[in-house]
């Protein structure tokens, strides 16, 4: 449980990590809450030559609110998301999930930023990032690009980030009013992680099924959108017909992981369950 020898950067400025990063792509690796990446080094899963702490850089940090969208820095831990008032006032969603992610220990250190580039398949955010149709900030050597999280997740542990790349900013978009939203999970017992996680920005207008954007962790080899479980609902009644058949199309779009835990079947029927219950608690 001790971890190889590293050297220790406190970055200073975000150009400062970047050109870290860049002179030793393989070798570097960034430290933000640490509480995916000190485990790791302890279990020698990862032996970077340098760690360089992006902990300073007020760049990556705070949560903004206007009229058009939240932005959230990188660095916003998740007992931050889960305490902000004006943005839980806009989008309960926030404390909803950040309660739910494991104990106060990890809740006061993990970070937004990476919790989403470390992509662990069963980690809350990336769900609720998809229902809410965010897009990523990313710094790099060239300046900034931005990407929807629904083409940012590509594989186990894995997403679009190039390895001399930073997730500087979560970006939200105004949800329409009288949008709802709900997130759910089934814990694992040991870690608390999502065995399936079902995140969910519904409307409905005169009883019919408006917008829905459904968000999935925990179930494949990285959070997904559940498209035709979507669109199905549209222009219908939350009827107990069509929540069960939304649910049946969710549980069909995608191959899920088995583990120890949890078979693939059961998996399925977990997403089965989980999106019935979070429609029905979205029901009027
Ligand atoms: C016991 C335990 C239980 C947990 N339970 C849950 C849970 O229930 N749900 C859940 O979602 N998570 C859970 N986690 C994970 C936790 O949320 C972590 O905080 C999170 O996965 C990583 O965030 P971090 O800030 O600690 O990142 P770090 O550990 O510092 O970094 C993780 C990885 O991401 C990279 N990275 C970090 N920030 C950036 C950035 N801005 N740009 C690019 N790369 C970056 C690092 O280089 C590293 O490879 C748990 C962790 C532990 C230890």
């Amino acid at each position: 449980m001790i971890p190889a020898a590293f050297d220790y950067v406190r970055a200073s400025s975000l150009t400062q990590a970047i050109d870290l990063l860049r002179n030793d792509p393989d070798g570097t690796k960034l430290l933000a809450g640490g509480h995916t990446l000190l485990p790791s080094l302890k279990l020698r899963l990862a032996s970077p030559a340098l760690l360089v702490d992006i902990g300073d850089l007020a760049e990556l940090k705070g949560i903004e609110i206007s009229e058009t969208g939240i932005r959230i820095g990188a660095l916003t831990t998740h007992a931050e998301l889960f305490a902000s008032l004006p943005l839980n006032e806009q989008l309960p969603l926030f404390r909803q999930a950040a309660g739910l992610i494991a104990d106060p220990q990890v809740r006061n250190r993990g970070t937004i930023g990476g919790s989403l580039a470390n992509a662990d398949p069963a980690a809350d955010w990336p769900a609720v990032m998809l229902a809410l149709q965010a897009e990523i900030e990313i710094a790099g050597t060239s300046g900034f690009r931005t990407i929807l999280a629904r083409d940012f997740f590509v594989d186990i542990f894995s997403t679009v980030l190039e390895a001399d790349e930073i997730l500087a900013r979560i970006n939200i978009p105004r949800p329409t009013a009288g949008t709802r939203f709900v997130y759910r999970k089934i814990r694992h017992p040991a870690s608390g992680f999502a065995v399936v996680g079902i995140a969910i920005a519904l409307r409905l207008s005169q009883n019919l099924v408006s917008e829905a954007t459904i968000g999935v962790t925990g179930a494949a080899n990285h959070a997904f959108v559940g498209e035709d479980a979507a669109d199905f609902l549209i222009g219908k009644t939350l009827s107990r017909e069509n929540i069960d058949q939304a649910a049946r199309l969710l549980s069909e779009a995608t191959e899920c992981l088995s583990d120890r835990y949890a078979s693939a079947d059961y998996r399925a029927n977990l997403i089965q369950v989980e999106l019935k219950r979070a429609l029905l608690a979205l029901t009027p």
